[in-house]
C-alpha cells in the first residue's frame, strides 16, 4: 500500500483531495468505453490511456480494484441531446451490413488497438445492450418517483422539477438558468416538456433494427441511462472512481448523476476524473473534424498529416509525457522527439541490467526512487515521473561510464523501481525490430511481393512503385536480383 497518499483531482470540487477508498483496500472505478460504430481513432485512445495509467498505479500500490468500462453498443444518437439518427443504424445502412456487424467489427478493433498500446483489460466490460432490462428497471423508478414522463412512447427525465430539490449542474459548475440560455428554444410539437429534459428510453420507428419491448412500446435506451445501470449493477449505488473525457461532462456524467441519484437516493460517485483532449493544431481530435488519426494509421505512417511511421510504444510515450489533465497537441516533431526518448530510456533499462555495484553510491538513489512516488501519488503526474525517470537515466550511464558509483543495496532498489515503473505503471514495453524471422512480416511480404511481381507483369508501373513507396515509408526496402525478389528492414 502507498506509504503517502494519493491526491486525485476531483472534478466535483473543482480540487485536488486525498483519496479516500470507500472500503479499501478495494476500489471501484468506472470509465465511459467507446460508442463501436465507428474506429477508434488516437484521441479516444489517449483517454483510455489515461484510465489505464491510473488503473496500473492503484493495482501496483496494492489496491484491489475493480476497473468496469463499458461498450456503448446502442442508443448512442447523433447529438447528445437526442437529435440526430442513431449512429449504429446509420452505419449499418451505410457498410450494408446488420447493426450488430458494426458493433462487432468494431469492438474488436477497439480491443486490438488498446493491446497493442499494451493496456490491461477492464475486469468487466458490460454492453449496453447485455443491460436492457436494468435500464428500463431505472426508467421505471425515475417515473414513480415523479421525474420523468411518458411521451409518445418516449420518456423523458424532467431536469427543472429534478432542479427543485437537487443541483443538476454540480459536476459542470453551471447554474440551471446558464444552461436554459445556452439550449434552443423548444420547437413547436416537441415531446419535451422543458428544454433540458433527455430521454430515458426512445421510441423506435418501424424500420429500426435495435429495438426491444418496454412498458412505452418497441424502443431502445437513451444513452445516459446506461451508464447509470451499468455503474450501479456492478460497483453499487456509490463507488470511487468515475471517469471518461472532459467532453462527457456537460451532458453526459451530469445526466448519470441526476438519473442515478433519482434512483439509489445518493451520490454516486465519490472521485469525478476527466481527461483532457488530443488536439491537432489545437483543434479537439473528433471524427466530424475530420482530423481523426486512426492509430493503424499512425504505426504506417500512412496519412497525409505524417512525415512517417511511429510504433505504439513511442506514440503512448508521447502520450505520457503529458499529464492526462493538459491538452496534448498531435505534432510529428513531438512524436520524433518521443521515439528518441523512449529509446534512449529502453538503452538504460538494459544497461541497469548489466550494472555492477561497487562501495557506496555517488548519488542518492532512495530519494530518487522516492520522487517517482511523489510524482504519481500527485494526481498520477507521468510527465513528472518520466523527469525522475531520466534523472535515473544520466546516472545510470554514469555508473556505466565509471564516473559514478552505487552500492549493492542502491542497486537493487533502482532496479525494482526502474521496472515497475516503467513496465508495470506506466505500461511501456520493449519493442523488438521487426526481424526477417518474424512469420507474419514473412507472410505480408511475400503477398506483396507477389501483388508487386503481378502488377509489374501488367506493366502496370504506378501500382508497383506504389507497393515499393508504401514499403518504404515502413522502412523496408525491396530489391530485385537474379534470383528474385528480396527485402530488408532497417532497424
Ligand atoms: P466515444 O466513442 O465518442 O463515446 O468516446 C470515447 C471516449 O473518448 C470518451 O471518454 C471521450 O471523452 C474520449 N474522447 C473523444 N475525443 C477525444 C479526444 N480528442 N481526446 C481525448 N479523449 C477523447
Ligand atoms: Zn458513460
Amino acid at each position: 500500500m502507498a506509504t503517502q497518499p494519493i491526491e486525485i483531482y476531483n472534478t466535483l470540487i473543482r480540487k485536488k483531495e486525498k483519496f479516500t477508498p470507500l472500503n479499501s483496500p478495494f476500489v471501484g472505478m468506472y470509465v465511459c468505453g467507446p460508442t463501436v460504430y465507428d474506429d477508434v481513432h488516437l484521441g479516444n485512445c489517449r483517454t483510455f490511456i489515461s484510465f489505464d495509467l491510473i488503473y496500473r498505479y492503484l493495482l501496483f500500490v496494492g489496491y484491489k480494484v475493480r476497473y468496469v468500462r463499458n461498450i456503448t453498443d446502442a442508443g448512442h444518437l447523433e447529438g447528445d441531446r437526442d437529435e440526430g439518427g442513431d449512429k449504429f443504424a446509420k452505419k449499418a445502412k451505410l457498410e450494408q451490413v446488420e447493426p450488430m456487424e458494426i458493433v462487432q467489427k468494431y469492438t474488436v478493433g477497439f480491443r486490438e488497438v488498446l493491446r497493442m498500446f499494451n493496456t490491461l483489460s477492464p475486469s468487466i466490460e458490460p454492453t449496453a445492450t447485455g443491460h436492457i432490462s436494468e435500464q428500463i428497471e431505472m426508467t421505471k423508478q425515475i417515473i414513480e418517483a415523479g421525474l420523468a414522463y411518458e411521451s409518445n412512447g418516449t420518456v423523458y427525465f424532467n431536469v427543472e422539477k429534478y432542479s427543485q430539490k437537487n443541483n443538476y449542474g454540480i459536476l459542470s459548475n453551471r447554474k440551471l438558468e446558464e444552461l436554459l440560455e445556452g439550449t434552443r428554444e423548444l420547437e413547436g410539437q416537441d415531446e419535451k416538456k422543458g428544454r433540458l429534459d433527455f430521454a430515458l428510453w426512445i421510441k423506435a420507428k418501424p424500420e429500426h433494427i435495435m429495438r426491444w419491448p418496454s412498458p412505452w412500446g418497441w424502443g431502445f435506451p437513451g444513452w445516459h441511462i446506461e451508464c447509470s445501470a451499468m455503474s450501479t449493477k456492478y460497483l453499487g449505488a456509490t463507488f470511487d472512481i468515475h471517469g471518461g473525457g472532459m467532453d462527457l461532462i456537460a451532458t453526459h456524467h451530469t445526466n448519470e448523476i441526476a438519473q442515478s441519484q433519482v434512483c439509489n437516493h445518493c451520490e454516486p460517485v465519490k472521485y469525478w476524473m476527466h481527461t483532457n483532449m488530443l488536439t491537432v493544431n489545437g483543434i479537439r481530435m473528433s471524427k466530424s473534424a475530420g482530423n481523426g488519426f486512426l492509430p493503424l494509421e499512425l504505426f504506417s505512417g500512412n496519412h497525409k498529416l505524417l512525415d512517417k511511421g511511429y510504433s505504439p510504444m513511442a506514440v503512448k510515450f508521447f502520450m505520457l509525457q503529458t499529464h492526462y489533465r493538459s491538452t496534448l497537441d498531435f505534432s510529428n516533431e513531438a512524436l520524433q522527439a518521443s521515439e528518441k526518448g523512449f529509446e534512449r530510456l529502453m538503452n538504460a533499462v538494459s544497461t541497469l541490467e548489466k550494472l555492477k555495484s561497487s562501495g557506496k553510491s555517488s548519488s542518492d538513489i532512495k530519494s530518487l526512487c522516492a520522487k517517482c512516488y511523489d510524482a504519481m501519488n500527485d494526481d498520477f503526474n507521468s510527465p513528472i515521473l518520466l523527469a525522475h525517470l531520466f534523472d535515473g537515466v544520466k546516472t545510470i550511464n554514469s555508473i556505466n561510464d565509471g564516473k559514478a558509483t552505487i552500492s549493492k543495496e542502491d542497486l537493487s532498489l533502482l532496479q525494482k523501481t526502474f521496472h515497475g515503473f516503467i513496465f508495470d505503471v506506466l505500461g511501456l514495453k520493449e519493442e523488438k525490430p521487426a526481424t526477417n524471422n518474424d512469420d507474419l512480416l514473412n507472410n505480408l511480404m511475400a503477398m506483396i511481393i507477389e501483388m508487386r511481381n503481378e502488377a509489374k507483369e501488367k506493366k502496370d508501373f504506378p501500382a508497383s512503385d506504389k507497393l515499393r513507396n508504401g514499403l518504404a515509408k515502413s522502412k523496408i526496402t525491396i530489391k530485385d536480383t537474379k534470383e528474385g525478389t528480396t527485402w530488408e528492414k532497417e532497424k
